[in-house]
């Protein structure tokens, strides 16, 4: 199997690519067709960062192309000859597009819809669309299934809603093998430092205070970005077009939960903790009922939320010539 994955160079797509280029060595997973190629594509955004994809970029089955998503020409010329296509580049955080959501239209939606567009010309098989439970706004009980209707609250989430139309509207239409997975808080290493957790631990390891939005009870679902990763491989090897798949971590924390434990973890108090105003439009609560996804393809996460916290901490206390560069860039 050929893959091209868009944002290979981002969070979730560079632990997708190195967790592909492992299986694609092992034996032990013979049952599933072999990867033959990665093919990355990523325009290094702020967020994109070849670091992320250092321990692989040797590997004999990885070719990097540095290109944007919303170039017609450049795409079309790149997809024929792959298999599927891993889609995850996106402009991906929430407080950028409430300062200005121009980038997250034309990326998300324009940039999408191009790859779609080009997958239909070139003949692509598969085109898995990875997109986020923040399409359905916001929950106070229970979970959605993968058959609410879309209430986006935020710029970044009404353009990921758009592209998740889009993308079905493809299948729909030229009968593309479109499928959609829609994932809760992915955590882990190579996170960027704008996102809650490293934003926290990166600021408290270098003394500094963490601002908490609000009353900070909005509660969010936690999923250790290697879970993910997994889920995207076996719905990419055996979900069905034309469907969408929720991915859950099975941990629920409020805000300030979360920070109560990056404090343990760090050994300090409350008194390293300003409290800001709430973010405009804040969701309250996100709550995906994942059992699709178990029921037809046997997933479960495999981290215990508290093990790989603790991992992830471990790696931004080794790691600080990874994060240190963006420690200053805030929204
Ligand atoms: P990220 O911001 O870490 O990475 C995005 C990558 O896309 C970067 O490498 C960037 O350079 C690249 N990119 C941006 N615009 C591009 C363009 N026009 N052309 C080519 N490349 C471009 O994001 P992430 O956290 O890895 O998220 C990946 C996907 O998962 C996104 O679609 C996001 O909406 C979705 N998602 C993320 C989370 C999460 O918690 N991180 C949760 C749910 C869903």
């Amino acid at each position: 199997m050929k893959l091209l994955v868009t944002g290979g160079a981002g969070f979730i797509g560079s632990h997708f690519v190195r967790s592909v280029l492992s299986l694609a060595m092992s034996s032990q997973l013979s049952e599933y067709p072999r990867v033959s190629s990665v093919t990355v594509l990523d325009t290094l955004t702020y967020a994109g960062n070849l670091a992320n994809l250092r321990t692989v970029e040797d590997h004999p089955l990885l070719r990097f192309v540095h290109g944007d998503i919303r170039d017609v020409q450049l795409v079309e010329a790149l997809l024929p000859g792959h298999d599927a296509v891993v889609h995850c580049a996106a402009e991906s955080h929430v407080d950028r597009s409430i300062a200005a959501g121009g980038d997250f239209v034309s990326t998300n939606v324009l940039g999408t819809q191009t790859l779609l567009e080009a997958a239909v010309r070139t003949g692509i098989t598969t085109f898995l669309h990875v997109s986020t439970d923040e399409v359905y706004g916001s929950i106070v009980t229970g979970s959605w299934s993968e058959e609410q209707p879309l209430a986006p609250s935020s710029p970044y989430s009404a353009s990921k809603a758009a592209s998740d139309m889009l993308a079905l509207a493809y299948h729909r239409t030229h009968g593309l093998d479109v499928r959609i997975t829609r994932c809760s808080n992915n955590y882990g290493p190579h996170q960027h430092p704008e996102k809650l957790i490293p934003r926290f631990l990166t600021s408290l390891l270098l003394g500094g205070t963490v601002p908490l939005y609000g009353d900070g009870h909005q509660v969010r679902d936690w999923l250790h970005v290697e879970d993910h990763c997994r889920a995207l491989w076996l719905v990419l090897q055996g979900g069905r077009p034309g469907e969408i798949y929720h991915i859950g971590g099975g941990t629920e924390l409020t805000n300030r939960q979360l920070t109560q434990r990056l404090l343990d973890a760090c050994g300090v108090d409350w008194d390293r903790v300003e409290h800001v105003p709430d973010r405009k439009g804040h969701d309250v609560r996100y709550s995906l009922d994942w059992s699709k996804l178990r029921r037809e393809l046997g997933f479960r996460p495999l981290y215990l939320f508290k093990e790989g916290l603790n991992e992830t901490i471990a790696w931004y206390r080794d790691n600080p010539a990874w994060w240190e560069p963006f420690a200053g860039v805030r929204t």
